[in-house]
């Protein structure tokens, strides 16, 4: 193949391949048991690929409606105003996404303009600020400190500015594990009062919540649900994560918008899939019996964990555990996720990878989505460390 015969002026210049793209090959070539990226090894039920096939066969393979087939749309909103208590409108407040980072990106797009500043929380999900640069916003950096990586509501409030156009939250909250609670979510609510401020709040982890907390979703918060788009993902929620799909919940204003920019970079998402999904949420104990699953897991993790000289941080909710390891390496992040990857058999994300000035606080990021089977044998192998 010839090569472009033009210099590429990259509007990403300093955007590489993602890091979950990078660990899960170097876990890939070196055989390694792969904590890394976050994907569970096991299925969700059986009744959930029959009912694809179900609706595949009864002939729905064609384009769905622009914004979700309406029992889908029906389904999220039943469960958001059960759980929250914010009853979102079928028609015109609820649309399906090809997943989360979709629905992200298209709520950036539809919603900052040129200038505008949008304010994020650091460590940060990767995808958010090349979306906001994308878009010629500014990405202002807040930082959530270790090791208990709370927000800092005053940070919060000298940071915002005229300019502010949106802020994103993320809770649970990939990769650190923390939950925001009652409070922190009534100080955003006060923050941004008397605002045009857009709220985007990526909970895809919201039903994976330990310990008995609950999980404050912007549609808990009237006021704030009514400058919301909350993004959520069933990939998360039933073991489906390359399945992509995802939705979002506005009020209808924001939803025009965010449609405006949908419509022209997905369309929709694919039918037969959005019925079965439908058909698998009739039974909410799918997706509320999703936090004591993952808190088994974590408490499995953990003390399995236990007698390594990894300093294990609080999990709170999310299927990810930070670990610090300053007992055993002096090694900057990466360098040690490449050693325990290549030489000890397990891979792990560096938590600098989540920070643009590669700030590192010397903690790895492990998945826990794991059969037990797989995660004793990554921990057999973590406690020879
Ligand atoms: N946001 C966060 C915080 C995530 O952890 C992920 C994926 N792990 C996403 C968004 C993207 O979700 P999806 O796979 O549905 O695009
Ligand atoms: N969100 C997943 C994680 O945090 C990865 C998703 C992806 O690879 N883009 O590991």
């Amino acid at each position: 193949m010839p090569s472009f015969p033009a210099p590429v002026v990259s509007r990403l210049p300093a955007v590489g391949t993602t890091i979950f793209t990078v660990m899960s090959r170097m876990a890939q070539e070196c055989g390694a048991i792969n904590l890394s990226q976050g994907y569970p090894d096991f299925n969700a039920g059986d009744v959930l690929f029959e009912r694809v096939a179900h609706w595949m066969r009864a002939g729905h393979n064609q384009y769905p409606p622009m914004a979700g087939v309406a029992v889908l749309r029906e389904a999220i909103a039943r469960k958001i105003e059960t759980l929250y208590g914010t009853a979102y409108d079928v028609d015109s407040e609820i649309t399906v996404t090809a997943g989360a980072t979709q629905a992200l990106f298209t709520a950036v797009a539809a919603l900052v303009h040129p200038g505008d500043e949008v304010i994020v929380f650091e460590p940060v999900y990767d995808s958010y600020a090349p979306a906001i640069e994308l878009q010629g916003g500014k990405v202002v950096r807040l930082r959530l400190a270790a090791p208990d990586y709370r927000p800092d509501w005053a940070a919060v409030a000298a940071a915002i500015s005229p300019r502010t156009r949106m802020i994103m939250i993320n809770s649970p909250h990939n990769p650190t594990a923390t939950v925001w609670t009652a409070d922190d979510m009534a100080q955003l609510a006060a923050l941004t009062r008397d605002t045009g401020i857009v709220v985007v709040s990526d909970e895809v982890y919201e039903h994976i919540v330990f310990d008995g907390a609950r999980h404050e979703s912007c549609a808990r918060h009237p006021e704030l649900a009514a400058r919301s788009l909350i993004v959520s993902s069933f990939g998360k929620t039933y073991h489906i994560t390359g399945w992509k799909v995802g939705y979002v919940a506005a009020p209808r204003e924001l939803m025009a918008e965010f449609r405006k920019v949908h419509q022209f970079n997905v369309f929709t998402v694919n039918t037969p899939v959005q019925y079965a999904l439908a058909d698998y949420m009739a039974d909410p104990g799918r997706h509320l019996g999703l936090a004591a699953f993952y808190q088994a897991k974590r408490d499995f993790f953990r003390a399995a964990l236990a007698a390594s000289r990894f300093e294990l941080l609080p999990s709170r909710g999310t299927y990810f555990q930070l670990a610090r390891y300053a007992a055993i390496s002096e090694r900057p992040d990466t360098a040690f996720c490449e050693y325990l990857t290549r030489e000890v058999g397990v891979a792990a994300i560096p938590v600098s990878a989540f920070f643009a000035d590669g700030h590192d606080d010397r903690v790895v990021r492990f998945c826990f989505a794991k059969n037990e089977d797989t995660l004793a044998r990554a921990c057999e192998r973590l406690q020879r460390v």
